[in-house]
């Protein structure tokens, strides 16, 4: 018998998908072309709670707008956690800004409060806040920082939409904050990103930005003010997107039940998971376990026994000042000893219990 493939992700598209984009591709053409887009956007604001939101083609583009309406360049520098990935960082270093790395706190593994404090320098335009695999970053902290220190505060969300931070959602509370709709995020166009603010000045100045530095009051055509980008989603993907919208508390409720059912069987092992403070709730994006520091574990043997049974495992983040474009950067303790110790598990919204029960089996299989 050949065992199923579990994939460590899988985006969960239905026949509401299917419909909105054969609408966008059959009819959003012409005077129609932005219809989905508006209508995306306009979800994307209803979740959320902010003033504005712009539907992007990345993250990574949505992140890049951002800084660059900051006025953030050269001989600035930006404070973000050394567990991430490039994409949270790549914007700092297109823009001719430095990077300030960071680490990260052993329990969340996300940005150290205290570590960013001490990294503040005359040079310090913004905190970059990570919300980790849905884990949050302590918002009120970081938030109480960059107000004593005049620094704008940007919450990357790309892996935290469903997270909440007292009552607040993760993207929401910062100076802005990013989304991702790769495909494996837990809602997806199969690429696409979001901006979203509450400050109707700095939305301006991206939406600008976004379309190649034309402003909205400007009349002559194909005039641009200033040298902008051109980072703007599709149609036919917002349209898969306001599927996913509709779809939004189903998607997350099913990232909750298969955390919770492995969190439920790992109990006993030698590992900790994704964790929920009070007062927050968790999205579990990855569901990820970090095994003690005392206990022998390889990594690398538990993503080949993952392989021989049809399993694709994820490492966690490397940290991102081993990555050559930081070459000689200083390595933060916590993060340099977290990544060798952490994994992701495979989750989407149809894998089966039996399916789980392997990848469970797997993993206790680690510690006997
Ligand atoms: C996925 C991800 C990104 C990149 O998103 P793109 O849409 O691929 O640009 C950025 N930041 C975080 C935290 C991510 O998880």
């Amino acid at each position: 018998m050949t065992l199923s493939r579990i994939h460590y992700t899988k985006p969960s598209i239905g026949l509401l998908e299917q419909r909105y984009a054969s609408d966008a591709v059959a009819n959003g053409w012409g005077e129609r072309c932005y219809e989905y887009i508006s209508k995306f956007e306009q979800a994307f604001r209803d979740h959320l709670g902010t003033k504005h939101a712009i539907a992007t083609s990345s993250c990574t583009g949505a992140m890049h707008m951002g800084l660059a309406a900051l006025g953030i360049g050269p001989g600035d520098e930006v404070i973000i956690g050394d567990i991430n990935w490039i994409a949270s960082a790549a914007p700092i270093l297109y823009l001719g800004a430095k990077p300030n790395l960071v680490d990260v706190l052993d329990d969340t593994w996300c940005i150290d409060p205290d570590a960013v404090v001490d990294a503040i320098t005359p040079r310090t335009k913004a905190i970059v806040a990570v919300h980790v695999y849905g884990n949050l970053c302590n918002m009120d902290r970081l938030r109480q920082i960059a107000e004593d220190h005049g620094l704008a505060l940007i919450e990357d969300a790309a892996e935290a939409i469903g997270s909440m931070w007292h009552g607040r959602r993760a993207g929401s509370m910062g100076t802005f904050g990013t989304f991702s709709f790769h495909g494996t995020k837990t809602v997806t166009t199969g690429e696409g990103g979001m901006f979203v603010t509450n400050d109707t000045d700095l939305y301006e100045r991206v939406l600008t930005l976004s379309n190649h530095g034309r402003s909205r009051n400007q009349t002559k055509q194909f005039w641009p003010d200033l040298l902008g980008y051109k980072y703007k989603i599709s149609n036919v993907q917002a349209a898969i997107g306001c599927a996913q919208m509709e779809r939004v508390e189903e998607l997350i409720a099913g990232k909750r039940r298969i955390f919770e059912y492995y969190r439920d069987r790992f109990e006993g092992l030698p590992l900790r998971m994704n964790p929920e403070p009070d007062g927050t709730q968790n999205s579990y994006w990855m569901p990820t376990i970090v095994v003690d520091e005392d206990v022998p574990f390889s990594r690398e043997r538990l993503l080949q026994d993952f392989q021989s049974n049809s399993i694709d495992g994820r490492v966690f983040f490397w940290p991102l000042s081993l990555l050559p474009m930081f070459h000689g950067y200083s390595k933060n303790p916590v993060s340099h000893s977290l990544y060798a110790r952490a994994i992701n598990l495979p989750t989407y919204h149809d894998i089966r219990d039996d399916e789980l029960d392997r990848v469970i089996e797997v993993v206790a299989s680690q510690f006997l």
